[in-house]
């Protein structure tokens, strides 16, 4: 086949009358007789092309490459479903490219009546997807949009590392095992917490990354163990600060990717106001109306209690406190200014008030962070709330006491959840539906069947025995 540039699918548009190459794949094939009707589908969209008998062969979801004329279709052959549907190539010549044996699902479906398991067994057919494309696409153009408002507030962005200690955001850990140093361990990060206030005593002043965090809880459907997060600290801030630059940002990412918001001042609740109006600390605040519509409902939750008992059937939480008391949100958030007397007192606990600040958006929690304990006298005074004795806390948090006695300035932060932002702005129920390659409900990778058995010398190599 001569070597003609490849038009994009959508571009054929401007090439009727013209011979053009376009490469793809096989979305639909009809055969009529001596004619066969091949739907072709890139990145850019789908469009008919008309071929003779022997195209016939072709099997859907095969890679071809075509060669043919662009025609203007005639009025009445108009297909108004598709950008493309008033031309139509006739194709002179075709080669095969990759062809595609059948199918295990149907591909020309939403995908919502295929099971999990097949679909992300063969993730790499289900991603081609329109549905799919479009949300990848909108995740895409949303983190840039992020990205771009930070930027634009004198944000730098950091990246924090992965092999690391044991975070403490209320969830078990995951463990790496250390080669050179066996019968040790890294953790997986449950965030880069203790790391971005680091990077606010190294004078970063304004931080945010992208990170993917772990977390090994117990799956529900819409659960995987790692997860992405919109992760920024500032320094010099007070609550208010915080809680205005992230509605600033996320408003502006919001509707650059189209979404509609319903109050563009986010109303601020109180836990107490959120727990007596909707009896939960995440609600949802639309109509029925706005709910059609996919209206987004953002709205602060301040006020909530730092400390709560400990839940004796939450793993985490037990290991976490020694005294029956554990953190609601973060063990490193500063109190309430007017409550500081008595965390550092260790006085009236269950009533002490936190900074921390939760978003909500349609039912959901999308996003908590707080104002810290700069000092290390405070830091240290919710250690022994929970329990910890002398050694305990060197133990755990041992060197952000000593670098918070460097000068810290004082500062706070957020997270804000990516994926779950991301199946709201697109109508979706599942996170799983905004990740490329999400988990299975049973804690087993896409496509690759991870975590998988490994080698006698690998585990030797690494100081461990399986026991039966
Ligand atoms: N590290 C917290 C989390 O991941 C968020 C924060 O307080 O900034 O939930």
């Amino acid at each position: 086949m001569t070597k003609i540039p490849r038009t994009l699918v959508r571009q054929t548009l401007e090439h009727v009358g013209e011979e053009v190459m376009v490469e793809g794949w096989v979305n639909t094939k009809r055969d009529h007789g001596k004619l066969t009707f091949v739907d072709l589908r890139d990145r850019t969209g789908i469009m008919q092309c008309v071929g003779f008998q022997k195209m016939g062969e072709l099997t859907v979801e095969s890679v071809v490459r075509l060669v043919g004329i662009i025609k203007k279709r005639p009025e009445k052959m108009v297909n108004p479903q598709i950008e493309t549907g008033t031309v139509e190539m006739d194709v002179t010549r075709y080669e095969v490219l990759g062809s595609a044996q059948e199918l295990p699902m149907p591909l020309d479906t939403d995908g919502y009546e295929v099971g999990e398991e097949v679909r992300l067994a063969y993730r790499y057919l289900d991603l081609r997807r329109q549905r799919l494309y479009n949300t990848l696409k909108l995740r895409s153009d949303f983190l840039q949009n992020l990205r771009e408002g930070l930027l634009g507030e004198s944000f730098i962005e950091v990246e924090t590392p992965i092999l690391t200690k044991s975070t403490m955001e209320g969830a078990r850990d995951f463990l790496v095992p250390s080669r050179f140093q066996p019968g040790k361990f890294y953790a997986l990060p449950q965030s880069p917490q203790q790391y971005k206030q680091l990077l606010m005593v190294a004078g970063i002043e304004r931080y945010f990354q992208f990170p993917r965090c772990f977390r090994d809880e117990d799956l529900r459907a819409d659960r995987g163990f790692e997860f992405t997060q919109l992760d920024l600290e500032m320094s010099f801030v007070d609550r208010e600060m915080v809680m205005t630059t992230v509605e600033d940002i996320v408003k502006a990412a919001v509707k650059a990717v189209g979404g509609r918001i319903k109050q563009e001042k986010f109303p601020v609740l109180t836990y107490a106001e959120a727990m007596e109006r909707f009896g939960a600390d995440k609600f949802d605040m639309r109509t029925g109306e706005e709910q059609a519509k996919n209206i987004l409902a953002f709205a602060w939750v301040v006020d909530f209690p730092f400390f709560k008992k400990v839940d004796k059937k939450d793993a985490a939480e037990m290991r976490d406190s020694k005294s029956g008391w554990t953190f609601t949100h973060n063990p490193f958030s500063a109190p309430k200014p007017e409550h500081e007397e008595w965390l550092l007192n260790g006085e009236h606990v269950g009533e002490i008030l936190t900074t921390q600040y939760d978003l909500v958006c349609n039912g959901y929690e999308v996003g908590g962070g707080s104002v810290r304990a700069h000092t290390p006298e405070l830091l240290r005074a919710t250690y022994k709330i929970m329990g910890y004795s002398e050694e305990q806390i060197e133990e755990s948090v041992g060197h952000m006491l000593t670098a918070l006695s460097y000068g810290a300035p004082p500062h706070g932060g957020i997270a804000l959840g990516i994926d779950r932002l991301v199946a709201i702005l697109r109508g979706e129920q599942s996170i799983k539906e905004t990740i490329a390659f999400p988990m299975t409900s049973t804690g087993r990778t896409a496509v690759m069947d991870a975590p998988s058995k490994v080698s006698d010398e690998q585990l030797k190599e690494i100081g461990l025995k399986i026991s039966e």
